[in-house]
């Protein structure tokens, strides 16, 4: 019918050709294209013999068909492996861009750990430098310590020379004269002068003793119980007959915190009876009008004592020295009085020993009070004894 009319054949043909065209452009697969475009072509021969086309131009057609045919089959081929080559090739980049981000993900990982073991080490540093401030510090402080202890040292080397001298030339000068004594009472005097001079000498050379413990570092506290309101008594019959005081008619006083049938207490005596004359003394020394007392009072298991004195006081600025070695306070009053400036470090540095403390409190042309704590002062004597430092 449509087939054996010449232009049917023609159109037929185009049509196959188009379907060629077709099935490549669509890229159809390299299969399915070689079986339906040589179905279409047997298709076609057997319909053009069938109804008895003109074999000329069925065979023409089909040279030309197969033609198209093998083109295509090439064509389709050719996607095909393309396609299958850009597949590879995406996979391949796929792979390397997961190796890629894997590689980045571990050298991420990689720079924090790093990152945070630099940041520690910074820290490391940055305490380091800090600590290395502060021990620098403490170098300086301890050197400038040093020096100035070293100064004062030689500052009191030479004082002591000069201390030593003026009652060893008392002593000596005195004993000589004894012999031109004109009168009794002149020698009298005379042998005054020699044992003030010798008790001064005494006294000075007990504090350089005790300092010289001290620095080596073999004072030994010994606690023991004994009664306080005795060596209270002792004190103040020690100071009341003193010539400074009697001279100048101050008053001289104290008082006892607890009752003489109950005071005993235990710290080591010898050292309390060591920081109280220390203290009083200096009251007596420092005082040239008005009153001295001390007294003590009990505060918990704590001894509390206070000596008060309306003497020539101490400046603001000197209070926190006087309790360090060689020192003395610069109010211009001093100047007369035996002094080495060694009494009241020592009677710190006993206090320390001792568990205690003492302050000052003071005003030039007032008076002073210092007061000095002890604690446990009621301790059995047990656990004491073991106690010694
Ligand atoms: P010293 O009395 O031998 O100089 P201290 O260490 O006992 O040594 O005292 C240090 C300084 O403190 C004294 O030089 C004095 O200036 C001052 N001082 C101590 N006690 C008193 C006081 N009760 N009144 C005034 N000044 C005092």
């Amino acid at each position: 019918m449509l087939v054996r009319m010449p232009e049917v054949v023609v159109y037929s043909s185009g049509l196959i050709l188009v379907f060629l065209a077709g099935s490549v452009l669509i890229k159809l697969r390299f299969l399915a294209f070689s079986i339906a475009s040589w179905l279409v072509i047997i298709l076609y021969i057997i319909a053009g013999f069938t109804f008895q086309v003109n074999p000329t131009i069925v065979l023409s057609n089909s040279f030309f068909f197969i033609g198209a045919i093998v083109i295509g089959m090439i064509a389709a081929y050719r996607t095909e492996v393309f396609n299958r080559d850009n597949f590879d090739l995406y996979l391949q980049i796929a792979k390397k861009n997961a190796q890629i981000e894997q590689a980045n993900r571990n050298l991420e990982e990689k720079v924090a750990v790093r990152t945070k073991l630099l940041n520690d080490r910074n820290r490391e540093l940055n305490d380091e430098v800090k600590h290395r401030v502060i021990v620098e510090k403490e170098l300086i402080a301890a050197k400038e310590r040093a020096e100035e202890s070293d100064k004062l040292k030689s500052a009191f080397l030479a004082n002591m020379s000069h201390e030593i001298r003026t009652p060893m030339n008392g002593i000596l000068g005195f004993a000589h004269l004894l012999h031109e004594a004109e009168s009794e009472e002149e020698f009298n005097e005379f042998v005054n002068t020699i044992i003030k001079s010798g008790e001064h000498l005494l006294n000075l050379i007990n504090d350089i003793i005790d300092l010289s413990k001290i620095e080596a570092g073999i004072l030994k506290i010994e606690k023991s119980q004994f009664e306080l309101n005795r060596l209270t008594r002792e004190i103040y019959d020690m100071f009341s007959a003193n010539q400074h005081i009697v001279e100048r008619n101050i008053q001289f006083g104290y008082k006892d915190g607890l009752p003489d049938d109950n005071c005993l207490i235990l710290t080591d005596r010898v050292r309390l009876k060591q920081i109280l004359i220390n203290v009083v003394n200096n009251a007596c020394k420092y005082t040239d009008h008005g009153s001295i007392e001390f007294y003590y009072k009990i505060d918990g298991e704590n001894l509390v004592f206070v000596v008060k004195d309306t003497g020539i006081g101490i400046p603001e600025e000197s209070q926190k020295h006087i309790f360090d070695r060689f020192m003395q306070a610069s109010n211009g009053k001093t100047s007369g009085r035996e002094s080495t400036g060694l009494g009241l470090s020592i009677t710190k540095t006993y206090l320390n020993l001792m568990g205690g403390n003492i302050s000052v409190k003071s005003e030039v042309n007032v008076g002073s009070e210092f007061t000095f704590v002890l604690p446990h002062i009621f301790e059995t004597q047990k656990t004491l004894t073991n106690d010694t430092i």
